[in-house]
């Protein structure tokens, strides 16, 4: 492995096993028999392509120049016509099925290893995917969406390609090598000698080349990584990239990712260019080698040491073979070559899949069944990968069926508090937990706690496709009727008809785009539909213009109105009414109570209520000073 491309995949990757092996071992079995097929009919094929050759030396000893009698390998002679027409047509008639046949089984060998391999690719990357998605948030955290999608396309691609059709080359190879090898053996085994001295050196020679090689193909792989992940970061930030003025500043990176790639292709490349033809200069000295030595022979007598007879046909039939096994031999180097390139792109397969997962189902996990809505943290303590504490000792209880607010500076912890409940991570001290219904969400079956639990952002993804679809998207078989009964309530449904094929209407189609209030609204519906027992809010930063608010807010009190509430808040107006208020500050809790409570005590909550009425004055500028700090470093 190259240091200056580290693989990010390849940490926790089981290294005893080879990557392709295991491509086999793990995807090949289902498919068999297609594979056997192929494999059968590609040896078959190398089989045969040596008959025309065979045919055409007996030939010309025996029909043509009456030197020998006619006789075939593997045929009683007394199967065989005597007169030298029929020799002929039987020749003729052979040599023909030679290449029929030949045709016959190529055909037959790309079927069953197109089949094989294209299932195989199906099955490594829908596998592949999957493991992505039960991968824990943790991992997206560091923006390797780039290098995930580089091995779910290209690495996935790389490895069906190789198995298309190098894989069967290599058989047919093998096949034909060792098939010619005991021709030429039988035909002449002093001249065999000769070609086949060829044959140990190549070996020696692809040995070397596969060691050499075997890390750049691996840096190759992985800088093909570092340059997705810098487009799918710059295609997704294209906004802020036209808004920043950067272009010439990311034009720039990406030229650097694309010309680390090249280089790195080169470097490959350079060594391919170097090896390839050195294979076939050694296999047609090989060549040479055999034809000067057989023409000395027919010419001369035996040359020194060898001793013996040597017809016209043998040895025609001799190049020919020669020709057949040398030529292959120099394509050696174009199966290593794909060999070590789809075995850099199995073990970034592996290395995705074999990445350990922390939120996962517990062996025992429990199915939560008639959630009541009880909520409790306790004494949760939480950091990101990065080590620095984000929640201190958090500790707080919400009845079924109350709402409670989490309010402090930006970067105090809320968002991060929430995420815990729907355990995308989990509590780092495993002396605190977070609870439903007393049960700890560690020990929850990850279905039902999410199928428990609602989550509804301000910022809500949607998907392509449809409103409807995306309205579906969590509670994949509620009815049109409950639908629209769900888009009513969220205050949705009217300007849903609004659209030019209402609920059949394509988000992001024909301009047709939803603005922050809409999404906002298909979020509520979207979560009426899930109908959890808690809800997460994550409120709106954004202000919308009145009459939306007013409409949200209707929704949202829909929603809300028999669910535990978390609400994320950020306008401390909207959370007046919660039973509960957090104020966190730097992950702690700062202080806790009711809106009036609060209020009258003149805290931290006090101070950002007077700043958000516009009563920045009346606030206490030390505490003003330090949210503006904490809202700075946050940003
Ligand atoms: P809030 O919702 O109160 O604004 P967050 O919970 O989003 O705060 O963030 C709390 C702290 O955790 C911040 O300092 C933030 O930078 C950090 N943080 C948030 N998300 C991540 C993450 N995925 N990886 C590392 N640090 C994070």
């Amino acid at each position: 492995m190259n240091p200056e491309t580290p693989n990010p995949f390849d940490e926790y990757r089981d290294a005893g096993s080879d990557p392709l092996v295991r491509v086999f071992a793990e995807y090949g079995r289902d498919d068999l028999g297609w594979f056997l097929l192929g494999l059968l009919a590609s040896v078959c094929a190398s089989l045969v392509a040596l008959l025309p050759p065979l045919v055409l030396g007996v030939a010309i000893d025996s029909v043509f120049g009456g030197n020998a009698p006619f006789s075939l390998p593997l045929v009683p002679d007394a199967w065989l016509p005597t007169t030298r027409l029929g020799q002929l047509w039987l020749s003729a008639l052979l040599i023909a099925a030679g290449f029929v046949l030949g045709v016959v089984f190529t055909w037959l060998q790309g079927i069953g290893l197109s089949l094989y391999s294209n299932r195989i690719q199906h099955a490594v990357r829908t596998d592949a995917y999957a493991a992505m998605q039960r991968l824990d948030m943790a991992f997206f955290d560091d923006k390797q969406t780039g290098q995930v999608l580089s091995v779910l396309n290209s690495d996935v691609r790389n490895l069906r390609m190789f198995l298309d059709s190098s894989f069967s080359g290599a058989i047919q190879l093998v096949a034909s090598v060792v098939a010619i090898a005991g021709v030429l053996l039988w035909l002449n085994w002093q001249l065999a000698l000769v070609t086949l001295v060829a044959v140990p050196l190549l070996l020696a020679f692809t040995v070397r080349f596969m060691r050499t090689i075997r890390p750049m193909y691996a840096a190759l792989r992985a800088s093909v990584g570092d340059l997705y992940a810098r487009l799918e970061n710059n295609v997704a930030g294209i906004e802020v990239i036209k808004a920043s003025n950067a272009e010439a500043y990311e034009e720039g990176r990406v030229a650097e990712a694309s010309w680390d790639y090249y280089l790195r292709s080169w470097a490959v490349a350079k060594l391919e260019y170097l090896y390839q033809p050195s294979m076939e200069l050694l296999s047609g000295v090989a060549f040479a080698a055999t034809f000067l030595l057989g023409g000395y022979w027919l010419v001369a007598g035996p040359p020194p040491s060898f001793g013996g007879r040597l017809l016209v046909g043998e040895f025609v039939t001799f190049l020919f073979m020669t020709q057949r096994f040398v030529g292959p031999l120099g394509g050696a180097g174009r199966i290593v070559n794909s060999y070590e390139n789809a075995r850099a792109s199995a073990a970034r397969v592996f290395g995705l899949a074999d990445i350990p997962v922390t939120v996962a189902d517990a062996s025992d996990a429990v199915v939560l069944d008639g959630v009541e809505g009880r909520v409790e943290y306790d004494a949760v303590d939480f950091a990101y990968s990065n080590g620095v504490p984000v929640l201190r000792d958090v500790s707080f209880a919400a009845e079924p069926g109350e709402t409670v607010a989490l309010v402090g500076p930006t970067g105090a912890g809320k968002s991060t508090a929430a995420k815990l409940l729907l355990r995308l991570y989990e509590v780092s001290d495993p002396g605190g937990a977070v609870r439903i219904d007393g049960v700890d969400v560690r020990d929850v079956a990850l279905e039902s706690l999410r199928g428990a639990v609602g989550y509804v952002s301000q910022d809500v993804y949607l998907f392509d496709g449809t409103v409807r679809e995306n309205l579906l998207y969590g509670a994949f078989d509620a009815t049109e009727a409950e639908m629209v009964a769900a888009a009513t309530a969220a205050e949705a449904h009217d300007f849903v008809e609004r659209l030019p094929d209402g609920y059949d209407t394509r988000i992001g189609e024909r301009g047709v785009k939803l603005s922050g209030g809409q999404r906002q609204r298909i979020s509520i519906a979207r979560a009426m539909l899930q109908d959890p027992e808690i809800l997460v809010l994550d409120e709106a930063t954004s202000a919308v213009d009145t009459e939306t608010e007013l409409l949200i807010q209707r929704a949202l009190a829909r929603l809300t109105a028999d669910r535990t509430t978390f609400v994320i808040a950020h306008r401390l107006s909207t959370i007046r009414g919660a039973d509960q208020i957090l104020v966190l500050d730097e992950g702690r809790i700062a202080e806790r109570g009711t809106h009036e409570e609060l209020v009258a005590r003149g805290g931290l909550y006090a101070t950002l209520w007077s700043v958000q009425a516009g009563e920045i004055e009346s606030a206490d500028p030390a505490v003003v000073e330090r949210i503006a700090g904490r809202a700075r470093d946050g940003e």
